[in-house]
């Protein structure tokens, strides 16, 4: 076994190469860009080398940069993960070339993999069942065109070097298909450099389902089972499961046999993943289930530990052993499905503007309970829940690599178990200062097809109106929460006593605060009293209701209008706004505070006090003395912390007088206008 080895990649898979390495006692050497400086992966290795600037191509694809890297540290193998460099045949070869092990397959079986069209050809000598269309050399227009008609509509064009879900375009008419051509063709130049393309019949109900194959030095191969990856959007895997519900022992062991096949044809050596595009005339029915080769991975998958999950393997410490000379740890007579596994890409993201990725810092991260980035253990059965991220609290997602934050996975005895487990882990997940997926996968794993196992490539689509702009908690419940978990803030900063606190306690007479937000693009406001009796009456919109709420461990239990909850809130300081952040176990969403600091504005019977909560400099006023204002109307705003804070009126009422001017600093709890109500 090596002693230390290079890994060429960044993030999670970096970080999952690392763990298994320290498990066998391997040293590991992590590689660096600008930006990663900072980053886990980095941390969790034995040794580190800068490589370059930023972008990939300054960095982890510079191959020369790595190679040395590792001559420098005395690395002996380099893993080089998913994406980057895993499929470059040129790097493989410059591996041997110094001396390396390049922990994947040999360089010819990349190659012969790498292109679509010249998989295909190959595949088909193999006899391994292809998708009808045409993959010919020939790039003739008219011939293209006569091809896609005699397979018929819908087809789809794909660009042969193509991957990542980039340069396909479906057809659904001889009169679209030059159009369809021509952009297919200007998307593979730009993204791959070569515009070569076939066509596919366009398969109905598709479901994309994939077979994990592993192969040694020795000419042993054998197949991990099948995974079913056909919830995509934009042709990318959003979540992933295994086995693949339907699925038959007999259709199992023919798509498994047709993937060793395949893998066979290349003389393949390590992981390798078979990717079968599966048609299907209904759903839940196996009898009409066909499969078709689609491409290779020539590399581990994003999607790797749900087949760990469900066979209790390290395939990681498979690979290792097989690039180290070894052969299979088992053989396929061995190897057992236990369970039900799926898998979520936690992204950032933004589901409702066409999952646009986003940028932004993890200021909160919290994870669901979980055997953290636990490895499957030996006795065959993976964790319940496991998190594989390469990011920690407080880190950034920068704009240079692939938006993916986590991979949460979790296993149960059944998929009905295994997808509560997701709902509940998703439920814990906490991410705040970046937009994410995580709420829109809890509302896919709701949807009936979801929960069904209705599954095919269109689900996304299909299921439109469950999935996106939902809000899981409402205004009321929301709003209750922030105004409780306001109140448990202040009662914690003031130590609990109310006589000495400002938060509008008072030992006579009613006092009133009102919170204005902005929620789903609408303004509201709710009003809370303090009563004598210590009950919180809180009327939200047009809801009225009493407020209560307890501490519980980092969350409150509150209960407000009929609903209870046990919620965590986070404040998020976005420009201006104060952006309250509400995550309970129905879901999560985000409500804008108008005036952070209009609590400032209490209000007695006897007439209206409305005092600086902090010390801060007066910035303007919106109202003068005589003025006529609104409830939630703004009054003046001021700076405090780099901040700007609205003051907005907490009743009804008219200013009596201004006893500040603009520029004027003011302590806490100076009254800043005098308003009637
Ligand atoms: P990539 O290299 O981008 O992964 P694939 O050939 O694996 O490209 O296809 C990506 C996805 O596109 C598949 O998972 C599937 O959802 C869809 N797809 C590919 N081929 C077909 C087809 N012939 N019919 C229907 N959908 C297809
Ligand atoms: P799979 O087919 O294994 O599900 P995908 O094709 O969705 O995987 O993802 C592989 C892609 O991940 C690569 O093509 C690349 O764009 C991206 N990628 C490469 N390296 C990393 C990394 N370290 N972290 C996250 N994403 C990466
Ligand atoms: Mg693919």
């Amino acid at each position: 076994m090596f002693k230390k080895i290079l890994i060429a990649n960044r993030g999670e898979i970096a970080c999952r190469v690392a763990a298994t390495a320290r498990k066998l006692g391997i040293k590991t050497v992590a590689v660096y860009s600008d930006a990663d400086a900072q980053a886990n992966h980095v941390q969790v290795c034995d040794e580190a080398v800068h490589i370059g600037g930023s972008e990939p191509k300054d960095s982890y694809l510079r191959w020369e940069r790595i190679l040395q890297a590792a001559k420098d540290t005395g690395a002996q193998a380099v893993h080089p993960g998913y994406g980057f460099l895993s499929e470059n045949e040129d790097f493989a070869n410059a591996c041997a070339a110094a001396g390396l092990v390049f922990i994947g397959p040999p360089a010819s079986a990349i190659q012969a993999m790498g292109l679509k069209a010249a998989s295909k050809q190959l595949m088909e000598k193999a006899g391994v069942p292809l998708v009808p269309g045409y993959h010919g050399a020939d790039q003739d227009l008219a011939l293209l065109k006569r091809e896609a008609d005699r397979i018929g509509y819908p087809a789809l064009i794909k660009a042969s070097a193509g991957g990542g879900g980039k340069g396909m375009r479906v057809v659904n008419s001889s009169a679209e298909f030059a159009d369809a051509l021509a952009s297919c063709k200007r998307e593979a130049i730009n993204s791959f450099g070569d515009d070569a393309v076939l066509i596919e019949k366009y398969v109905q109900r598709p479901r994309h389902i994939e077979i994990q194959v592993f192969g040694d030095t020795h000419g042993n191969c054998v197949y991990l089972f099948e995974r079913d990856c056909s919830v995509q959007r934009r042709h990318q895997k959003v979540l992933e499961e295994a086995p693949a519900p339907g699925m038959t022992e007999s259709l199992r062991q023919q798509m498994g046999e047709a993937a060793v096949a395949a893998a066979k044809a290349v003389n393949y050596v390590g992981a390798g993943t078979v990717e079968f595009i599966v048609e299907q005339t209904g759903y839940n029915s196996p009898e009409s289930m066909k499969f078709f080769f689609m491409e290779m991975n020539t590399r581990l998958q994003v999607e790797h530990p749900v087949t760990e999950a469900i066979t209790g393997l390290d395939l990681v410490e498979w690979q290792l052993r097989v690039a180290s000379g070894e052969p299979l740890p088992m053989q396929q007579s061995d190897l057992r499905i236990h369970g039900h596994a799926i898998e979520a890409r936690i992204c950032a993201e933004n589901p409702d503007n066409n999952f646009l990725p986003a940028t932004g810092t993890l200021q909160v991260y919290r994870k669901p309970v979980c055997s953290s980035f636990e490895i499957p253990n030996t006795s065959g059965i993976g964790a319940e829940v496991r998190i594989d991220d390469g990011v920690r609290e407080g880190d950034s997602i920068s704009p240079f690599y692939d938006s993916m934050v986590a991979k949460l996975i979790v296993h149960g005895d059944t998929r009905e178990q295994a997808l509560a487990r997701l709902d509940e882990a998703l439920s814990q997940t906490r991410i705040v200062g970046l937009t994410t997926n995580v709420q829109f996968l809890r509302h896919i794993i709701r949807t009936d097809s979801f929960a069904t196992a209705k599954l095919d490539t269109a689900l996304i689509q299909r299921e439109e109106k469950a999935l996106f702009e939902q809000e899981p908690l409402g205004l009321a419940l929301t709003a209750a929460s922030v105004v409780a978990n306001t109140l448990h803030r202040e009662a914690a900063l003031k130590g609990h006593d109310p006589f000495s606190s400002r938060d509008g306690w008072r030992a006579y007479g009613v006092a009133k605060r009102t919170f204005s937000f902005v929620f789903h693009g609408e303004a509201h406001t709710a009003v809370l009293t303090y009563a004598h009796d210590c009950s919180l009456p809180l009327q939200v919109g047009e809801v009225q209701g009493e407020l209560s709420y307890r501490e519980d461990g980092d969350a409150l239990h509150i209960s407000f209008a009929g609903q209870l909850a046990r919620v965590q809130v986070f404040h998020e300081a976005q420009g201006h706004d104060d952006v309250a952040h509400v995550f309970a176990p129905q879901g999560a969403t985000r409500i804008t505070v108008v005036d952070s600091l209009a609590h400032a504005g209490e209000v007695q019977e006897a007439g209206g006090r409305l005092t600086a909560p902090m010390p801060g400099k007066v910035v303007s006023f919106a109202v003068a003395a005589g003025d006529k204002v609104k409830a939630g109307q703004p009054l003046a705003v001021m700076e405090a912390m780099k901040m700007e804070h609205t003051i907005a009126a907490p009743a009804d009422g008219e200013v009596l007088e201004l006893l500040y001017a603009p520029g004027d600093q003011v302590a806490e709890g100076e009254e800043l206008l005098k308003l009637k109500v």
